[in-house]
């Protein structure tokens, strides 16, 4: 089921309230669902010595967000300068922040030195004489190519830009520690909103046994493996949730085994953005327009700006109407008003009757949704609230203004005449 019952039942009954006072559109948080998930991963891995989730910034960069993280003890997950910011200026350093970065460029690493540092986890064998500085601990990114088959939004490692291969494993730590590095750790992320945990489970099984393989080859131990995000959330009503305690369990006794045969076992780390916050947040919308033509469209006052998925990765998002749920109406198109005609966040669905001033509430927008807005079109991005758990609501970033927009537009007049040859 997406969106939770409990999300619903607080949201729902002041969503026009809320909508009257703030206006419309907003992306609005659950502060209780996102600590209650957060508190049961801890909890569901709580029998690995030095479990630690790495919440992926990228999903929802917000101040209020992260500090919701800090306080559930977890760690950050960063991949740009302005995202380790962001963790820095909620007091977030060194190992507290996992930098993930590929296709890196030096000032991004000077950048990710700053400040105490932060665990570096390389994406590629080439970037060893390319760190400013040998950092004491490394982590590389590892890419199984063929060995894995990926999942559908990642598709095939093979073709993933990600990650060092196999066979360049053993050269990687070996040349590192030759550098002066005296602590390891190794990453992957092979799958991305997958809901089968056999597929983590599967990871776990790969991650160990090849630290086991470099161990002995080489003679370092792994203080860390992770195992990356990629925890799936139903977006589809029939979609079960994933079995999070099964794969606990599964991935726990993996450690146990592992412990018993060498003596030690490493830490378990994780880097979930979708699965900590993607169902504790949603898109409340008004509808501002109907048309009938080839289709029947319901036209709202948000678009693709405030959520990209739908037209991106054709995601589904469910829709509720509050105050017509169970109606029956008939199948629309739910459109923004960007030029694009995949600007849309259903397409042929079922909806209830929806008249111009209803509200729609767009679920699972919690993770990649406003974050991944964009200007294009000269559309702006809405505002962000967060549900309290007392039921305060709080304005925790404001919607773009026209001047934002510009802003690049106002600068110091440059112009050059190349002398050419
Ligand atoms: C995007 C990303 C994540 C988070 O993915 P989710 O699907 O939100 O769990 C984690 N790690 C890396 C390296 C990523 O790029």
């Amino acid at each position: 089921m997406p969106m939770t019952e409990n999300f619903k039942e607080r949201l729902f009954p002041s969503v026009e309230e809320i909508a009257a006072h703030y206006g419309t559109p907003f992306h609005i948080y659950d502060e209780a669902g996102i600590r209650k998930t957060g508190e049961e991963l801890n909890e569901l891995f709580s029998g690995i010595k030095g479990f630690r989730e790495y919440y992926a910034v990228k999903a929802l960069p917000n101040p209020e967000i992260l500090k919701l993280m800090k306080s559930l003890g977890f760690g950050f997950d960063c991949s740009s300068i302005p995202e380790l910011m962001l963790s820095r200026d909620i007091g977030a350093c060194g190992d507290d922040i996992m930098f993930t970065s590929n296709n890196t460029a030096p000032h991004e690493f000077l950048a990710a030195e700053e400040q105490g540092g932060c665990i570096l986890n390389l994406d590629d064998i080439s970037l060893l004489s390319k760190v400013p500085k040998m950092p004491e601990l490394i982590s590389f990114r590892y890419n199984p190519g063929p060995r894995r088959t990926g999942n559908v939004i990642i598709g095939n490692p093979v073709e993933a830009k990600y990650g060092i291969s196999h066979g360049q494993v053993v050269d990687a730590y070996r040349q590192a520690r030759d550098l002066g590095a005296k602590r390891f750790g190794i990453h992957t992320m092979v799958a991305s909103n997958e809901l089968d945990y056999s597929y983590m489970v599967q990871t776990t099984v790969m991650l160990l046994e090849l630290i086991a393989k470099v161990e002995k080859e080489l003679g370092i131990r792994f203080e860390f493996i992770n195992i990356g995000g990629g925890l799936g959330i139903p977006y589809k009503p029939e979609q079960q949730q994933l079995n999070v305690k099964a794969m606990a369990q599964e991935v726990t006794a993996l450690f146990s085994e592992f412990e018993a045969e060498h003596g030690y076992a490493p830490r378990l780390y994780m880097e979930s953005g979708r699965f900590i916050t993607g169902p504790h947040g949603a898109l409340v919308t008004k509808a501002i327009n109907k048309k009938e033509i080839y289709r029947d469209y319901v036209g709202v006052d948000a678009c693709m700006s405030a959520l990209m998925r739908p037209a991106l990765y054709e995601a589904y998002h469910h829709i509720d109407v509050p105050g017509k749920e169970g109606q029956h109406g008939h199948v629309v198109d739910v459109v923004g008003s960007l030029c694009e005609n995949n600007d849309k966040f259903a397409v042929q669905r079922e909806l209830p009757p929806i008249e111009d001033g209803d509200l729609l509430v767009i679920h699972d927008t919690g993770a990649h949704g406003h974050a991944m807005g964009f200007n294009y079109n000269g559309r702006l991005r809405p505002q962000e609230l967060m549900l309290r758990t007392d039921g305060t609501v709080e304005l925790i970033r404001r919607e773009e203004t026209v001047e934002d927009h510009f802003a690049t537009l106002s600068f110091e007049a440059k112009s050059f005449k190349p002398a050419g040859k």
